[in-house]
């Protein structure tokens, strides 16, 4: 089961994540036909998406991250809340290239340059929106590179997703540091040595789990835990009103032409099918007057 674990190191000058997306990652796989490369550009933006989501203090809140950059994968689309319920598409789910220079999983060709944009959707209030650019493509240095510079949080990342055979996810997930008030540069030159050591992570979580890092790296802090997964929010009455939305004439122009209205989630591939009784029915209240 996927989990997030947090504690405080350092006399609490030090945040530390542990977040095991394994199971989060093979639902992604399964929906989207994803190859290794392309659930691992998309398993490394869940899971650190899944961190930031972390953070979110209100129940309803959510958040959303776009990694646009000029790759082969096209777009990256995230959105999580705050009960941790994740689902992410990638524009070109079918990419297949070799491996990189150092025999790992191409994410920087995936991905290319561009920029990485987070928008939170707080309440009643005006979501906040923050961006940076793209400084590497491999994901963890463009999200700590995010927090660094957009949210003025000094952070360390570490990301990881390993595909084993026949395609299916078998270790994915992360480590994530943060400095927090107070703290000075030597300590955080110290958590930064840190989560070197932890640059394989999806090894890491295939081999020990996040209880395993936690327990045996971490042995007496205190973590929290909390149980992410993917799932998604999308329902009937949101795509009706998604139709509703299109206008009648619109809506039976479709039907005209294709004989039916389906609407495919790009999040989770379910298909919703619409005939002509149904568009009716939809837009019956129109005939009341
Ligand atoms: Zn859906």
């Amino acid at each position: 089961m996927d989990r997030i674990y947090k504690t405080l190191l350092f006399d609490g000058k030090i945040s530390l994540a542990i977040i095991e997306s394994t199971d989060i990652v093979n639902r992604a796989i399964e929906y989207h036909g994803l190859t290794p490369v392309t659930a691992a550009t998309l398993g490394r933006t869940m899971t650190a998406s899944l961190f930031m989501a972390s953070n979110l203090k209100n129940k309803g809140d959510k958040l959303s991250v776009t990694v646009c950059g000029d790759g082969l994968g096209g777009h990256v689309i995230v959105s999580v809340d705050s009960l941790l319920r994740v689902r992410g598409y990638i524009d070109n789910p079918k990419v297949d290239i070799p491996l990189n220079e150092h025999g790992k999983l191409d994410v920087k060709r995936v991905v290319g340059k561009g920029r990485l944009t987070v928008v939170r959707n707080m309440g009643l209030k005006e979501p906040y929106s923050g961006s940076s650019e793209i400084v590497s493509g491999e994901l963890a240095e463009d999200f700590a590179y995010y927090y660094t510079v957009s949210e003025q949080e000094p952070t360390a990342m570490a990301l990881g997703v390993l595909i084993g055979d026949g395609g299916k996810c078998v270790g994915a997930g992360g480590m994530v540091m943060q400095a927090l008030p107070g703290c000075d540069d030597q300590t955080a030159l110290e958590a930064q040595k840190i989560i070197m050591k932890y640059g394989d992570i999806s090894s890491h979580i295939k081999t020990r789990g996040a209880k395993g890092i936690k327990d045996e790296d971490f042995k007496g802090y205190y973590f929290t835990e909390t149980f992410p997964k993917y799932e998604c929010i999308c329902s009937k009455e949101y795509i009706d009103a998604l139709i509703v939305s299109l206008g009648r004439e619109e809506a039976e122009d479709i039907l005209n032409e294709q004989g039916e209205i389906s609407i495919e989630c790009q999040y989770c591939d379910k298909k919703y099918k619409y005939n002509k009784a149904d568009v009716d029915a939809l837009f019956s209240g129109e005939n009341d007057g």
